[in-house]
């Protein structure tokens, strides 16, 4: 539990008392003011710790500032609201666990084919692509800015929806507001630098949070004068809105800049265990915490879309064919 309103300690300073008692890895961050060959730095988290422990505000110029990747971390209790870990919103870890909790001897090891056709589960490098992803997704992370940054405009990986909470600081939120169809929802990505469209935004105070949906095209700024600020996020799919997730996860396979090489080993097992999942959920008449049978036979066409859009990605390496993406629309 963080205490907000302590003398003592900033929230800041209070999360770095978690973070620095494990000799974790050292965080690895862009400084973009650097040449291009000293622009990869890495932190330990005793460096991190000095860094913010300075509270002043350097005036704009002066020291570029620094928005550093997310750290895995255990929610704060005051940092997510109870209803994120309602069975509502865990269906996203409810999958990872699922494909995670498999015997060694079903890991495949076989060059060719890929399971599941070999007769294995998973194989040993999508093990290891969702083992990390659940290092982020199981419990949130942490997020540290100096003031002054700004993301370039984009939806969260995999096309998760996401929880965010402010602890210290101002967090600006800048939204695309809602798309009315797919080509809408696809046009920032024309001039990303300068996403012409419709956009809202809000500051984030400590005690404020905003929900995001899957697909939500944002930006993340902090104000200059804002000081450093400490952020909390969650990722996660609504069992309600699965299909919503998976029109998401097929306009992502759409996009020229996405990581195929991480999809590609991420999204497959998951695709299998929605198959199992709506399997399982129809023989016990669970229909309805999923939105009702209709939906669940709309999420399994596009579970079989996006399965046949990865592997066609991957067969020719190049962007899917225009028609995936009037396929599936966002109505
Ligand atoms: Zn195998
Ligand atoms: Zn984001």
């Amino acid at each position: 539990m963080l205490d907000p309103d302590s003398q003592e300690q900033r929230p800041i300073e209070q999360i770095f008392d978690i973070l620095t008692s494990f000799p974790s890895d050292a965080l690895e961050y862009v400084d973009e003011s650097l040449p291009a060959p000293r622009r990869n730095q890495r932190a330990t988290m005793a460096q991190m710790a000095q860094r913010f422990a300075r509270t002043h505000t350097e005036p704009m110029g002066v020291r570029f500032p620094l928005n550093f990747p997310d750290i895995p971390t255990r929610a704060p209790d005051n940092g997510v609201p109870s209803f994120l870990s309602s069975t509502s919103c865990t269906l996203l870890q409810d999958l990872l666990r699922a494909q995670l909790d498999v015997d060694e001897a079903r890991i495949c090891t076989c060059a060719a084919p890929p399971p599941p056709r070999c007769g294995h589960a998973i194989s040993k490098r999508q093990f290891a692509a969702l083992t990390t992803a659940w290092i982020y997704w199981q419990g949130g992370t942490t997020m540290l800015s100096e003031a002054g940054t700004v993301t370039a405009p984009h939806w969260d990986q995999y096309g998760l929806s996401t929880w965010i909470s402010c602890l210290e600081g101002e967090i600006g939120l800048a939204w695309l507001v809602r798309p009315k169809n797919p080509e809408e929802h696809m046009r920032w990505l024309s001039d990303p630098g300068r996403p012409t469209a419709r956009w809202a935004f809000k500051v984030l105070r400590p005690g404020d949070a905003l929900y995001m949906p899957s697909g939500t095209v944002h930006f993340v700024f902090r104000r200059p004068s804002g000081g450093q600020t400490l952020g909390y996020s969650e990722h996660l799919v609504r069992r309600r809105h699965l299909v919503g997730w998976l029109r998401v996860v097929g306009l992502t396979l759409g996009r020229e800049d996405v990581d195929l090489e991480g999809y590609g080993l991420v999204l497959p097992p998951l695709m299998r265990q929605v198959r199992v999942l709506v399997k399982a959920v129809k023989a016990q008449g669970l229909e309805e915490m999923y939105g009702g049978k209709e939906r669940l036979g709309e999420a399994l066409k596009l579970v079989g879309q996006v399965e046949k859009a990865i592997k066609s990605v991957f067969a020719s390496w190049r962007s899917l064919p225009s028609h995936f993406l009037h396929a599936i629309s966002l109505a």
